[in-house]
């Protein structure tokens, strides 16, 4: 086996080594198969029957309710900005909501703009995407077609703990960065979306799960691609779907499942592992300056800066020599990173605030 780093990447990121065993063992050949998951049709009993195993073990994991259809489309998440507004803005004349808390949501705003009417319910610019709205502070459209969220922003680290209050508009949410991290009532939303990189499986496969009452407001005489009724009617087989991408979330499902104790047993480990960093920037007297305010502090992704450019980067040479990897900030924020995804070990965590420890004692106060 070669030498596996602590991998701290913000997407594509850590797999669990389980699931990289797994399919590395059966890459030749599927047991009972004879080819490997690469070579068979997506129409085949033995494919269908992955499809139907990663389905049924999503839909336990986050025990998806009757009345939703859980989707698996390509396009990553940027698609979703686009097709989200496209399948549910519709054609009459309804406002879109979005509540921005950082560099995902407006992006997504960007591309809903380009397809109906929306309106900003709240937006944390002023402070740098540090914090989230409270219920109160949105300002709601009486009959929006849907509110968008952003669950997790990946860049700042900010993340919503609940769902905020819409009433009976439709959430809208990307979950791509905490997606499998934790339980969610997924009764709360009219649609989810996820592209797997982040904490579900590899690039290629976004997850979509679905309202069926949401499916028919699509307008006629969109590219049948970007329809999700057509996806949701033929079972994610209107195309040859990504079906190794659907192969691996299968198998990230079945470990978290049956070797993590599910979402609960995961969400506990992930607040764990998040505890660990955040006490170590808040005990370092302000050498570690977290972005977030600490209520809305992300679990997934923990950013922080330390005093200066050059302290930075050398936290990030020395971090790399103690086999602590990937941890630099997203180039639109600067600073660190530490993305500590389900399949980030405990153990990655604790060398970190080890080093991080060390470092501050140092180079600190
Ligand atoms: C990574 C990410 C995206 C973009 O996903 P792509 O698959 O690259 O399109 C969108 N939203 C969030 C919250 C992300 O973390």
């Amino acid at each position: 086996m070669s030498e596996r780093v602590y991998n701290f990447s913000a997407g594509p990121a850590v797999l669990p080594e389980a699931v990289l065993a797994e399919a590395q063992r059966d890459l030749m050949a599927l047991p009972g198969v004879g080819a490997s998951v690469l070579e068979i049709s997506h129409r085949s009993a033995d494919f269908s029957a992955i499809l139907a195993q990663t389905t049924a073990d999503l839909r336990t994991l986050l025990n998806v309710p009757s009345g939703y259809q859980v989707l698996f489309l390509q396009g990553g998440s940027r698609l979703q900005f686009s097709m989200v507004p496209m399948n549910l803005l519709g054609e009459h004349g309804q406002t879109a909501d979005y509540v921005l808390t950082g560099s995902w949501g407006k992006k997504a705003l960007e591309e809903a703009r380009r397809e109906g009417k929306t309106q900003v319910a709240w937006d944390g610019a002023e402070t740098g995407y540090d914090r989230l709205p409270s219920d109160e502070a949105l300002a709601l459209s009486d009959d929006a077609a849907y509110v968008h969220i952003t669950t997790n922003e990946t860049i700042e680290g900010v993340q919503f703990a609940t769902e905020p209050e819409v009433g009976d508009r439709p959430l809208v949410a990307d979950m791509s960065s905490d997606f499998l991290s934790r339980p969610i009532p997924v009764d709360r939303y009219g649609l989810i979306y996820a592209c797997a990189q982040k904490n579900a499986g590899p690039a290629g496969v976004t997850v979509v799960i679905v309202r069926d009452d949401l499916l028919a407001r699509a307008p006629d005489g969109l590219p049948g691609m970007l329809l999700y009724r057509n996806h949701a009617e033929n079972n994610s087989c209107y195309n040859t779907p990504p079906t190794f991408g659907i192969y691996l979330v299968g198998l990230v499902a079945k470990w978290l499942l049956h070797e993590q104790g599910g979402l609960d047993g995961i969400d506990q480990r992930n607040r764990d592992k998040a505890a660990l960093l955040y006490r170590v920037i808040d005990e370092s007297n302000g050498f570690y300056r977290g972005h977030a305010r600490p209520a809305d502090r992300s679990l997934m992704n923990v950013t922080f800066r330390l005093p200066d450019a050059d302290l930075e980067a050398q936290f990030l040479r020395q971090a790399k020599e103690h086999q602590l990897h990937a941890l630099k900030g997203h180039r639109s924020v600067g600073g660190i990173r530490a993305s500590i995804y389900n399949a980030m070990p405990p153990e990655g965590v604790d060398r970190l605030s080890s080093f991080m420890q060390e470092f501050a004692a140092q180079h600190g106060s």
